[in-house]
């Protein structure tokens, strides 16, 4: 069913979820490049190619501790019939041989130190005389420098040697010049690793994006308060909060903003000074106090939607403008269960995209087979929390506990979001997309990420 054909058969004013995200990320771009300390980036996307300047290994090194030998002096040995080598230096890791390897020569080195020249292979102790040598002293008891002598004058050589046998070429995991890391990705820690391996201690990202969050209403106290009459703890400031932060967002909690029209105005320009993004909550639905979406439309360009989806329907979108910077407001329900799943709907979607990263949003949906009976009652679209199981090779959806909008526990237990689609209805044993919460269920199956 395509988007048109949808909006037809639908409420006047109620717009498909697909709709209200796309005329959403209308609004979010990618924020300016930033250089950052390297274990601030993880999760960050890169702005710019990350390009070697230098090779990795810089020198060609041993991979084994071991004798650095000329190939052709171990021709033909044997345990049978082996070579015997002189020894003419110890060469730890992070020095360098000052002298050259001749014929019938050798370096006795270690893992990492670079191949002395005239050498072309490395031997491994296990396939020499190194065992029947008492070198413990030797080794115990002082660092060898470059150059030192190691603790025995020869070595007997058990195994012929291949050329470049045992050593890690100049340059092979990185050339000097070389794209090592492409602009647009996403840092993991494998990432981190390459970027130290090249020296840098900074790198090159996209801003991650402030966002204000404000709760507005007059019964909301402040976890940390003491409860008093007709008052509610202020859960959906933390809980965006920790939504924003698990993004990739930098969330800023504001003061909660009492039902006037001079608290959320002040509120909100509070918020905007420094925001890339401001997130509401409250005072969207159809009943609440005016105050909200009168100070909403009138300080900026805000406009009301009712989406068409379960739990989550009212939902302010528009921008503020301040000093020629616009910033984006996203406002969601009050219900706590509501807000969360239109951040969950929309708000990641643009922190993402900020973040320039604009699929990662999206979570592994896959299909999995209702044990209960879904549908919302009322045409919309239903997001039912769910506690999805892997049973005998497939997903089974059960609700998690109540859907009313109110309950905030059930969002908490739930591990996936099982969808019964508009004017449809999920009978039990049929099956319907899951959008799993929980990454490690992922992986039980192929799961495909998309938006749904
Ligand atoms: P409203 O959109 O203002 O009508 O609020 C809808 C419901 O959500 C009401 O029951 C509010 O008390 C509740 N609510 C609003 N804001 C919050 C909040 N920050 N934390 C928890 N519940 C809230
Ligand atoms: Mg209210």
């Amino acid at each position: 069913m395509t988007t048109t054909e949808q909006r037809s058969i639908l409420p006047a004013g109620m717009i498909p979820v697909e709709e209200a995200r796309a005329r959403i990320l209308q609004h979010f771009a990618p924020l300016p490049a930033q250089a950052v300390p390297l274990l601030e980036a993880v999760g960050q996307v890169l702005a710019v190619d990350v390009v070697a300047t230098l090779s990795i290994p810089p020198l060609a090194n041993t991979s084994m501790d071991g004798y650095a030998v000329r190939a052709a002096d171990t021709q033909g040995a044997t345990y049978g019939s082996p070579r015997t080598l002189q020894v003419v230096g110890w060469l730890p890791a992070g020095a360098v041989y000052e002298g050259s390897v001749g014929p019938g020569q050798a370096v006795r080195i270690m893992t990492g130190a670079p191949i002395p020249a005239g050498a072309d292979a490395v031997v491994p102790f296990e396939e020499t005389d190194e065992q029947e040598h008492d070198t413990t002293q030797g080794r115990a008891t002082k660092t060898p420098l470059a150059g030192d002598t190691a603790p025995h004058e020869t070595v007997r050589i058990d195994v012929e040697a291949k050329p470049r046998a045992n050593i890690r070429e100049a340059g092979e995991d990185v050339r000097d010049g070389e794209v090592v890391l492409r602009a647009g990705t996403v840092i993991r820690p494998a990432h981190i690793g390459v970027i130290a391996s090249l020296g840098l201690d900074r790198v090159t990202v996209h801003r991650r994006p402030r966002v204000a969050i404000l709760s507005t209403g007059d019964e909301l106290l402040r976890p940390g308060e003491p409860l008093a009459p007709g008052k509610i703890y202020d859960s959906n400031a933390y809980s965006l909060a920790a939504a924003v932060a698990d993004c990739g967002g930098v969330p800023r909690i504001l003061e909660v903003a009492r039902d006037t029209v001079e608290a959320l105005t002040a509120r909100i320009h509070e918020a905007l000074a420094d925001a890339d993004m401001l997130i509401t909550s409250a005072g969207v639905s159809r009943g609440d106090f005016d105050v909200v979406k009168e100070v909403l439309a009138r300080e900026g360009n805000v406009g009301f939607w009712t989406v068409n989806m379960r739990p989550g329907k009212p939902l302010a979108f528009g921008t503020f403008e301040v000093g020629g910077h616009v910033v984006p407001h996203l406002g969601l329900p009050g219900n706590p269960a509501s807000a969360l799943m239109t951040f969950e709907l929309f708000g990641r979607a643009a922190i993402y995209a900020m973040l320039g990263n604009p699929d990662g949003w999206q979570r592994p949906v896959v299909r999995a087979r209702a044990a209960q009976r879904i549908a919302s009652g009322d045409g919309r679209r239903f997001y039912a929390r769910a506690t999805v199981t892997y049973e005998d090779g497939g997903y089974v959806a059960r609700f998690a506990g109540s859907q009313s909008s109110g309950v905030l526990t059930t969002t908490a237990s739930a591990n996936a979001l099982a969808i019964c689609p508009e004017h449809a209805v999920v009978d039990a044993g049929d099956e319907c997309d899951v959008i799993l919460l929980d990454e490690t269920l992922a992986a039980l199956s192929a799961a495909e990420r998309r938006a749904v």
